[in-house]
């Protein structure tokens, strides 16, 4: 085989690969098709992987095979932490991408400097900035999550002035490189402003807020990629990067979207705190709260239910309950549907992977715009452990909080069954006023156990059909 040829068959791998990634991206976005997404984008990374390992510019393998032990040593056990776990496993694995890039390009200014082009030394300057601040960002976000690190924002006055000038500074040192490469001294602090940036971005925005702010980390080390891609000249690394970039953007914005948020709002907003009422006393309203028989007689002459999961229930793991009073219910001749709110739970698709992992059919999961128009038809809402996404104050209340995200309409059904601990708000830290109108019943108690409670009197009664 000529030099000619090789190159031709990497060129040919490097297409098959990006192939490979737009697929994945495409099967991802469905539950029945996702196992398929992660199965070819795996192995369109290891194709870019082998056929990279094959260039004739890779004269020695040391390095690059001390590199994999290590990173599978770290990796592997990385992959077995607990589904719970899986949003700071995720923002780690940005911290280690975006490491890589920024150190790639320090290793290529030093290769080149003092002599780096001026549009060279403009990529590498953005993409170390880019991959240093998501760096020390995707750490902080891990740390609030695994909750090393207070949870809470963590505000003071002028901040974000302060933050701002931070980033300037950064960009000014770049700026400074790109028209005087020679002034190498500076190349360090500017990694050093950007990693502090990074600290800074971050350390603000309330843990409940950092499954968007990591969806955008993931978004930056994406482009901190493409850029490296430039860097090096290898187009596979621009295209997987771009696609990173890009689905991670796009991530960011629908999820703001459904959490009817702007993205300044989640960066700058220090959303997640306690909103107090506006007297400042809460005030003590009587809700109606029911038993786990009286529950299971109301379910048990119902022909139609929709289940609403939410936070809650990710929180107790009753999803296996969930699952059996599923199974009781469609036995014995009820209709049962969930209601999937996109922003349930703290993480994107976050009621999906439970209900899934409990195989609850995929048919029977049925997004809000598509479940809202038969909530009027339905005989009981069961609502385990969510709050805000149910909350109709969304749609009435111009001065809430979350007033025009869109909200599941559980108030629309005949009777509403709410199962959560006590009247402890939810992320938005808000009044429902849905737990005090007449048809609701509040099943007071942890979901798992309540759940658990419910099938049990179902079960043992016996007297539905
Ligand atoms: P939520 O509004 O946060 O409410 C969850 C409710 O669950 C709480 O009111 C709590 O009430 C109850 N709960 C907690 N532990 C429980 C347990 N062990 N057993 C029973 N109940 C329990 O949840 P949501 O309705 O799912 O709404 C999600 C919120 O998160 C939205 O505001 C959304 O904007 C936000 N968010 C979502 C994402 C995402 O990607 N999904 C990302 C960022 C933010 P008690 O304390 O009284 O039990």
């Amino acid at each position: 085989m000529t030099p000619g040829d090789v190159q031709q068959l990497i060129d040919f791998s490097y297409i098959a690969a990006a192939i490979g990634f737009i697929l994945a991206l495409k099967w991802l976005s469905s539950p029945v098709s996702a196992m398929r997404g992660v199965l070819i984008g795996e192995i369109a990374s290891g194709v870019a992987v082998v056929a990279t390992l094959f260039d004739p510019q890779v004269t020695e393998y040391k390095w690059i095979l001390i590199a994999l032990i290590i990173g599978a040593g770290v990796g592997v056990p990385l992959g077995m932490v607990k589904m719970t776990a899986v949003p700071q496993r995720t923002a780690l694995s940005h911290a280690f991408g975006a490491l890589s890039a920024a150190l790639i390009g320090i290793a290529e200014y030093y290769v080149a400097a003092p002599n780096v082009p001026k549009f060279e030394m403009g990529e590498i300057g953005l993409e170390v900035i880019i991959g240093s601040l998501t760096f020390t960002g995707s750490l902080i976000a891990a740390g609030k999550l695994q909750e090393i690190l207070p949870q809470r924002p963590i505000t003071y006055k002028g901040q974000n002035f302060f933050s701002l000038s931070v980033l300037a500074a950064a960009i000014g040192l770049m700026v400074t490189l790109v028209v005087h490469p020679e002034y190498t001294q500076l190349f360090p602090i500017m990694i050093v402003v950007a990693l502090i940036f990074g600290i800074m971005l971050v350390t603000p925005i309330g843990g409940a807020d950092m499954p968007t702010v990591i969806s955008l980390l993931n978004s930056y080390a994406g482009f901190s990629a493409a850029l490296l891609g430039f860097v090096l000249n290898s187009k596979v690394l621009v295209v997987a990067g771009a696609l990173d970039g890009a689905s991670g953007f796009i991530l960011s914005v629908v999820m703001c979207k459904a959490m009817n948020r702007s993205f300044t709002n989640v960066l700058f907003g220090g959303f997640g705190q306690i909103h107090v009422s506006a007297t400042g006393v809460k005030e003590e309203r009587p809700v109606r709260s029911a038993t786990p028989e009286e529950a299971a007689a109301i379910l048990s002459a119902a022909s139609k239910v929709v289940i609403v999961p939410g936070y809650g229930m990710a929180v107790a793991q009753a999803q296996h309950k969930v699952r059996e009073l599923y199974d009781y219910l469609t036995k014995h001749g009820v209709d049962v549907k969930f209601a999937i709110h996109p922003v349930a739970g703290r993480m994107p698709g976050h009621m999906n992977v439970l209900l899934a992992e409990a195989d609850i059919p995929y048919d029977k999961l049925i997004d809000m715009e598509d479940i809202n128009g038969e909530f009027p038809q339905t005989d009981v809402a069961l609502i385990i452990g969510a709050n805000d996404v149910t909350n109709p104050a969304a749609r009435t209340d111009n001065t809430s909080p979350i007033y025009g995200m869109p909200i599941l309409d559980v108030d629309k059904a005949r009777t509403v069954m709410v199962i959560k601990r006590g009247m402890g708000a939810g992320f938005a830290g808000i009044e429902n006023p849905l737990y005090y109108m007449d048809k609701t019943l509040m099943l007071f108690g942890d979901a798992k156990g309540f759940v658990g409670n419910i099938v049990r009197e179902l079960s043992g009664g016996g007297s539905h059909g």
